[in-house]
């Protein structure tokens, strides 16, 4: 339950108050999180407490509403400590509640997402498969009907906290339609009979918060399951998600670049080589500030595409760029900090190289670089072609804007 004297709280003091939860709570349990190899439930309980579940979901609903720039201010926040602790519950803050939101039924929306914003409902969203990775809209797990319910069969995997979820939304074929238009979500318990999970022996980074394969043998649920009232409308569902989740993993990126650069900083500031600390090196200095420049051009990027969310149309492509220039981002910040640390970059318990490995992951999750890229340039082409003008720009445009590609 989120503690109600939290839900009272304006922005600015519910951003102090998540930003001393870091310093207080998620930082310096870190260490007991990797000794222990998983989340410590005192510190899920925290965080639920805190409302970090509920940033996205709408206050009618239960959560606390934020806007999208609230919501980046707040992971860029959160994020100065492990991204693991995020992953625990980004897939139920953007990935699964904004498809509930946007597409789900009056119903759906009131009985899943007061539960989803305190955190006693804990959703994974369960899209890629062993043969549907990039190309999602490849996916072969199927919905057939049967009376009046659904049998779900197929497999998932790296499936961000299905193994401990309460709720999977399932990605599924009807009808034997192809391509994107053939997909539908589902509400599927994970307890339902049929559904098992298991996590892999090795992780390299997210250790602690590892992802899940999911089996799905004739999983039967009933027709209300159905994700909003049409069939057919699962990728849009999905890509709601997606564009939610990808400005949040931007946000993240910031958040764990500023981390490992005050780590760096403080440890430069205290070893001495030559005489003197390292952080007096002239070449030292020019690193970091190469880091701090970096880091900062992602900030304005992720923060302009969420002022632009915020103004009413998702700004796909903006934050296509924000995310794939953060994540990358953050290996550049990453590598650079473990090659400044030496030796202590590799050997032992230093958290930025434990970060180094897991920001890795994010150039890969919710669209990897390349795919990025890919949109990116097609888009380009795409819209100078119709319109002479790149996507999703500043530029006055005279007549009637393309359609979005
Ligand atoms: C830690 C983690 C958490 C995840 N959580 C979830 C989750 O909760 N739910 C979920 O559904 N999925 C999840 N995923 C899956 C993730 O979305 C996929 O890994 C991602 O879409 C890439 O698919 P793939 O791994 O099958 O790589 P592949 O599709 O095999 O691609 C491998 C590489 O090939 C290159 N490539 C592929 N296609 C192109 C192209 N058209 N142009 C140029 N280069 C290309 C890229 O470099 C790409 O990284 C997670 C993955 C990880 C690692």
């Amino acid at each position: 339950m989120i503690d109600p004297t939290v839900v009272s709280l304006g922005f600015d003091d519910y951003l102090s108050h998540v930003a001393s939860l870091t310093d207080d709570t998620l930082i310096p349990s870190e260490d007991r999180m990797v000794r222990d190899g998983k989340v410590p439930s005192d510190v899920m309980d925290a965080i639920a407490t805190a409302g970090l579940f509920a940033i996205s979901i709408p206050r009618s609903h239960g959560g606390l509403g934020w806007t999208m720039q609230q919501q980046v201010a707040l992971t860029m926040e959160f994020t100065r400590a492990s991204c693991v602790y995020r992953s625990r519950f980004s897939t139920t803050i953007g990935l699964s509640s904004q498809g509930i939101l946007d597409h789900g039924t009056q119903e759906q929306r009131a009985t899943l997402l007061p539960r989803m914003a305190e955190g006693s409902m804990v959703t994974a969203f369960a899209l890629t498969e062993p043969d549907a990775g990039s190309d999602a809209a490849a996916l072969t797990t199927t919905a057939t009907e049967d009376g009046d319910t659904w049998v779900l069969s197929g497999h998932k995997r790296y499936i961000t906290n299905a193994h401990w979820a309460d709720l999977l939304i399932v990605f599924a074929r009807t009808g034997g339609v192809p391509g994107a238009r053939g997909v539908s979500a589902f509400l599927v318990p994970r307890n339902a009979a049929g559904v098992s999970t298991c996590i892999p022996e090795r992780m390299n980074g997210h250790a602690e918060g590892p992802v899940a394969e999911v089996d799905l043998d004739e999983v039967r649920v009933p027709k209300s399951s159905l994700v909003g009232d049409s069939l057919g409308s699962g990728f849009q569902v999905a890509l709601r998600g997606i564009n939610h989740a990808r400005l949040h993993v931007a946000a993240t990126c910031v958040g764990q670049a500023t981390r490992m650069l005050e780590e760096t900083a403080r440890h430069l500031d205290q070893r001495q080589q030559f005489g003197a600390p390292l952080s007096e090196l002239g070449a030292v200095q020019a690193d970091l500030g190469r880091c701090f420049a970096d880091m900062e051009a992602a900030r304005a990027l992720t923060v302009e595409a969420a002022r632009a969310f915020d103004e009413g149309t998702i700004p796909r492509h903006r934050i296509s760029a924000a995310k794939l220039f953060a994540s990358e981002m953050a290996s550049r910040v990453g590598d650079a900090c473990v090659q400044l640390l030496g030796g202590e970059g590799i050997v032992g318990d230093h958290p930025v190289p434990r970060m180094w490995r897991d920001v890795r992951a994010l150039r890969i999750y919710e669209g990897s670089s390349p795919i990025h890229e890919r949109n990116l340039g097609r888009a380009v082409v795409g819209h100078v072609g119709t319109a002479g003008v790149l996507p999703d720009t500043y530029r006055v445009t005279r007549g009637t804007p393309a359609a979005e590609s």
